[in-house]
């Protein structure tokens, strides 16, 4: 929802850009995936780039589509010109690169940086996956993702491009509207692994010592705690606990059961982003009066995907006899 004032079609427009860019007309065309422009001819953005690709030896490695199927990291490019390429995406990759190489989130600075780079790599994949088909053997079924899904990601897409001008955030449970955590991992130096949720739109990530969990819901999951579960950002976790932590911010913003009402608007040389209220989907009314933004969390839901993330079993997270939630933050808490 965007209420835009000061509308001029003749300025170079960061919102423009943005409603070009989610247009399902632009995305089946196979046009820029953050201009709608023409993109330039040769591989285009690599979703996970190439610095990365280096650094964790993903050349081979390959990530699991929404259908069920692989994709080589190396494989994963979108349609971009070479303003965007060249521009406010590769100044996003050198912040990140930086802060990967620290292995820590310090200032504001750095969460949005982070926050612009998750944003990024999850529009990708999902504008990949538009043009990729559901079933190899039936192309009847069409595309894994619908070019007009793409639409869902506008704030995503919006928050990725504040990077092209200076932006100012108005958020009503954080600095920023959007949910970051992040963790001191101790593993391996090149230890990587990725996980989605697209309904609930998070995406998180383990690089080397450092380990992101972003969720694209206005911040609401701080609403519950600004640390994350069981306030926890910025402790050392080992990589199967960051598994952990990752699987459980990936079942809440899928329960998530509300969103944010936005008043944006944009000058020559400014972006506001300004968060009003949040707006619930369903009139769900708690125990205590107030309307449920979370519908009730899930300990199935739960330990069916922390045993996807971590590789282990779901007896680690659940007692199926008793039924009762388990964690393997105990020596944390
Ligand atoms: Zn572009």
């Amino acid at each position: 929802m965007f209420e835009v004032k000061g509308f001029d079609p003749h300025n170079d427009y960061v919102m423009i850009k943005v409603e070009r860019a989610v247009d399902g007309d632009n995305i089946r065309a196979r046009r820029c995936f953050v201009c709608g422009d023409q993109p330039t001819t040769g591989v285009g953005e690599h979703v996970f780039p190439k610095w990365l690709q280096t650094r964790f030896g993903l050349f081979d490695e390959r990530l699991t589509l929404i259908n069920g199927t692989f994709i080589p990291y190396r494989s994963l490019t979108v349609p971009c010109c070479a303003e965007c390429n060249t521009g406010f995406l590769s100044r996003i990759e050198t912040e990140v690169q930086e802060i990967v190489e620290r292995g820590s989130v310090e200032t504001s600075a750095d969460r949005l940086s982070v926050a612009r780079w998750m944003a990024k790599i999850l529009v990708g994949i999902l504008v990949k996956e538009t043009a990729l088909l559901l079933d190899r053997k039936d192309p009847t079924l069409g595309n894994i993702v619908t070019a007009d899904f793409i639409s869902e990601l506008v704030h995503c897409q919006l928050l990725l491009q504040s990077a092209r001008k200076p932006a100012r955030f108005g958020a009503l449970h954080g600095t920023f509207p959007f949910t970051l955590y992040w963790y001191r991992i101790d593993g391996l130096e090149n230890g990587f692994d990725l996980s989605t949720d697209i309904v609930g739109q998070s995406i998180a990530m383990r690089v080397g010592k450092l380990g992101l969990a972003f969720v694209n819901d206005g911040g609401l999951q701080m609403i519950h705690g600004e640390k994350g579960p069981y306030g926890l950002e910025g402790v050392t976790v080992l990589p199967h606990q960051f598994g952990e932590l990752a699987a459980r911010v990936h079942t809440k913003a899928s329960l998530r059961d509300a969103t944010h009402f936005y008043l944006n608007s944009e000058t020559p040389t400014h972006l506001t982003i300004e968060q009003q209220d949040v707006r619930p989907f369903t009139s769900t009314t708690l125990a205590g009066g107030e309307m449920q933004v979370f519908q009730p969390w899930d300990s199935w839901k739960f330990s069916v995907r922390a045993a996807q993330v971590t590789r282990l079993e779901e007896s680690v997270f659940m007692d199926t006899i008793t039924g009762r939630e388990m964690t393997t933050l105990t020596n944390l808490l």
